[in-house]
């Protein structure tokens, strides 16, 4: 499909792929391996590079259509699907990456991806630094000659650090690192990282490319000889494949996904704006507002301030600031008190005793995630009857 189309028609029907029967939505196709022929043409399509079917760890139509969607709406040459956000973090650093090779990557991160990059990528020779995502500068004294990859999210999880992108790849690129963006907060219809000079863009699909809350998926996307040549082989050895049942409803969640994000940051702003004038509320962190310290940075990289605010509830010792933040969660009655995140239900979360309990104290004082913060990922909910949901244990 022509991929100078707009957004919002590649999201219905790039990538589609339509088998003999002429369906009009896409197919699922639930097989684990292709037929063929003859034992010649078998011979032929597994030792051929082509585009030949011949098992779905490797490959599968539906997966293909998921993929080929993805990278048209990031403006990637290539796409490839792992079976979870955190298959696609550990597919590129294998591919990328060798034993003695080192990473430079933001302090503010998803709780698994910090875990992944301090703990398990170590014990392989691989050490990574972190540093603050909105200092360009502390990412250029973090090289070392041995640095190989830049990794960042923006906006961060929970605080909604908004890091710039454009010059953070410049210095990336000056090192000769791969940049590595996870784009799950945005998602390609706030925000295209590829555009302002990422290497490659990462993805949790399970949360806004689904939107609905259903199924796990993830994906890189980048230029066709990375994916081809790096990627793809170690993705089809190591088996972190998408399946094709979850490709299928990736794709019908993709179609629906700008109008979805647009609403949810509209309905963000409004109850970020709100808490703000809560003198409850110690801080509100939402990147459109203009309080945010990034602010200018976010009206420029991001079409709007995205589905995620968190806020930080008063309280004179930690211990105070957690039952506040509880009380807040446990008094909603519509919000749902769950980790996941870009689902058209509202989620309520408290990130110091959840998402980020498994990382260290000092971590996550680090990160800014105190006992009074709680998260909340905006859904398609009136605006109205969320504010009204939280208000209930704003005050004791
Ligand atoms: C959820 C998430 C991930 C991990 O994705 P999974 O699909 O749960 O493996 C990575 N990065 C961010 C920012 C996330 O929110």
């Amino acid at each position: 499909m022509d991929d100078s189309l707009n957004f919002d028609t590649l999201a219905v029907r790039s990538g589609t792929l339509r088998s003999e029967f002429g369906e009009h939505s896409e197919a699922l196709f639930l097989t684990s391996s292709f037929v063929f022929a003859s034992a010649a043409e078998a011979a032929d399509r597994f030792t051929s590079s082509g585009d030949y079917y011949t098992y779905s760890r490797f490959t599968n139509p539906t997966v293909t259509m998921f993929q080929e969607r993805l990278a048209a709406l990031e403006g990637g040459e290539a796409c490839i699907a792992t079976a979870s956000g955190m298959a696609a973090i550990m597919s590129v650093v294998m591919s990328a990456l060798k034993a003695g090779d080192h990473l430079v990557s933001s302090r503010s991160l998803f709780g698994s991806t910090l875990g992944m990059f301090s703990q398990i990528f170590s014990k392989f020779g691989i050490n990574t630094t972190f540093v603050d995502p909105t200092n360009p500068d502390a990412w250029k004294k973090a090289v070392r000659p041995e640095t190989k990859m830049f990794f960042l999210e923006t906006p961060s999880n929970p605080l909604t650090e908004i890091a710039d992108i454009e010059a953070i790849g410049a210095i990336a690129h000056s090192v000769n690192a791969l940049f590595v963006v996870d784009n799950c907060f945005c998602s390609p219809a706030l925000q295209q990282p590829l555009k302002l000079g990422a290497d490659i863009v990462m993805h949790s699909a399970t949360k806004f490319l689904d939107g609905q809350g259903r199924v796990l998926g993830g994906a890189l996307v980048g230029s066709k000889q990375f994916i081809t040549e790096k990627l793809f082989p170690f993705v089809r050895s190591a088996g972190p494949t998408l399946s094709a049942f979850n490709a299928w409803v990736l794709l019908k969640g993709m179609e629906t996904l700008s109008v979805r994000i647009e609403r949810q940051s509209a309905n963000a702003l409004e109850i970020a704006r709100w808490l703000e004038s809560d003198p409850a509320v110690k801080r509100v962190f939402y990147p459109g507002l203009q309080s945010h310290p990034q602010y200018e940075i976010a009206k420029r990289q991001q079409k709007a301030g995205g589905a995620i605010v968190s806020f930080e509830l008063n309280g004179d010792t930690p211990e105070q600031m957690r039952a506040n933040a509880w009380r807040v969660i446990d008094s909603t009655k519509i919000c749902s008190i769950t980790g996941n995140l870009g689902d058209t239900r509202t989620t309520i979360t408290h990130p110091a005793t959840t998402t980020h309990a498994r990382i260290t104290p000092e971590a996550r004082a680090d990160a800014g995630i105190t006992e009074g913060l709680v998260r909340l990922a905006v859904g398609l909910e009136s605006a109205t009857d969320i504010r009204d949901d939280i208000a209930r244990g704003l005050t004791p």
